[in-house]
């Protein structure tokens, strides 16, 4: 387990700095949250226990290796690991020529020890290593959307490569050195190849130029779930149940790597083309640099007690998550949620000041309120959530 302090102190020697207003949730209602710096996330991840492992975990790079080493040829598996995840014939769009444009306009050569950190290139790595892929290795399609660092454009890969649409995301080498995220970025990325889980949004390999880094994603053709939930403002006992059994998937596999995510919210999901849940952000996405309680917190409505009373934490916090995910789905807003002030929302939480509304029925109250139990080890494992009848009762029978 990784005590605050400790982590605190990791950040203070990483320098993390900025400023971030106190209560980020200023509406009711589902609205856009920054994600926590990914400094915490990580040293919570390399801290994590690793409760479930029966056998040692997979062969991620260490986090203090360099990710650039010396290239072995690239293999034809990592070849068809590419090829076998995408379905070529989407429409990619136009390219609004936003991709040449903003790099002209954009972002500065980088040099020193950051323009190493940042040299990030699939095709060298000493573990599977990715072809070589380049800028011209895409048909670039319409822009997906914007983060922090830069844009997501759809592609395509281009002969000799089979056709295969892929999301292409840009990261201004010099912005993340101004927000000093280069190391974590590495980290990140590292971590984020070495998973793969129906619902944890694939990384197929990476590569950069003089001022960009540029990441192979998986494809999340239906986009965000964020936006679904404020368009509908909230789903229906069906769906949120549906959404909760592949997030209690896909989280007992990140603990089982021991990978807690620690900053689940809807924001940081997205759908895939058949509407299957994805969990996206693993930390390069938005890196929002906070102080040090919102580094070390990410967004408050989703803070654990002990998390809010500073005490020590483990993968545990993605249970309480969890719980709060549910009862965002289904009520629309979270539940401890407080717009006088973040310290009246910490203190909802520290009491686990809960309430339904009537149109909550019998069986999520269940759930939820087991998840979202102040004593960490008292919440539901995900095991027990895989089986709760109200999961079970809305899976398909062929899943
Ligand atoms: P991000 O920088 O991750 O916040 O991405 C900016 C926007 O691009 C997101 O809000 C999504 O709308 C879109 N986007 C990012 N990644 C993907 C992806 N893998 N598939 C589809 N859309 C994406």
């Amino acid at each position: 387990m990784a005590s605050i302090g400790a982590v605190t102190r990791q950040i203070a020697n990483l320098e993390i700095s900025g400023s971030q207003p106190a209560n980020p949730r200023p509406k009711l209602g589902h609205t856009k949250q920054p994600s926590q710096t990914n400094v915490a996330k990580l040293l919570t991840k390399y801290a994590a226990p690793n409760p479930h492992a029966t056998k040692p975990p997979p062969r991620a790079p260490s986090p203090t290796k360099p990710l650039t080493t010396r290239s072995t040829k690239a293999t034809e598996t990592t070849a068809k690991k590419v090829a076998g995840s995408s379905k070529p014939d989407l429409d990619i769009g136009k390219s609004d020529g936003g991709m040449e444009l903003e790099n002209e306009k954009r972002g500065t050569t980088v040099n020193g020890e950051a323009a190493g950190d940042l040299a990030l290139d699939s095709s060298m790595v000493v573990e599977n290593p990715t072809p070589k892929w380049t800028l011209h290795s895409f048909e670039i399609g319409r822009p997906l959307g914007k983060g922090k660092f830069g844009r997501v454009y759809m592609v395509r890969t281009k002969p000799p490569h089979q056709p295969y649409t892929l999301a292409l995301k840009t990261l201004y080498k010099s912005e993340i050195v101004q927000s000093r995220v280069e190391k974590q970025l590495r980290r990140e990325i590292e971590i984020q190849q070495n998973l793969r889980h129906p619902n944890v949004l694939r990384l197929y390999g990476y590569f950069h130029d003089d001022k960009r880094i540029f990441l192979m994603l998986e494809f999340a053709g239906k986009g965000e779930l964020y936006k679904q939930l404020s368009k509908h403002g909230q789903f229906s006992e069906r769906r949120s149940s549906r959404y909760i059994d592949q997030m209690a998937d896909a989280l007992a596999y990140l603990h089982s790597k021991h990978v807690i995510h620690r900053d689940i919210k809807p924001e940081n999901l997205l759908l895939g083309i058949n509407g299957e849940l994805k969990i996206a952000d693993f930390g390069w996405s938005v890196h929002a640099p906070g102080n040090r309680r919102m580094t070390l917190c990410g967004t408050l409505d989703y803070l654990p007690p002990e998390m809010v009373e500073s005490k020590e934490h483990s993968e545990k916090v993605d249970l309480w998550a969890l719980g709060v995910l549910t009862y965002e789905f289904l009520v629309g807003n979270p539940p401890f949620e407080d717009r006088r002030s973040a310290q009246s929302t910490y203190r909802r939480i520290a009491k686990v000041d809960l309430h339904f509304p009537g149109t909550v029925s019998a069986e999520p109250r269940d759930l939820i309120t087991k998840l979202l139990q102040y004593e960490p080890e008292k919440r539901l494992p995900l095991t027990t959530v895989l089986k709760h009848p109200w999961i079970v009762r809305y899976r398909p029978k062929d899943a």
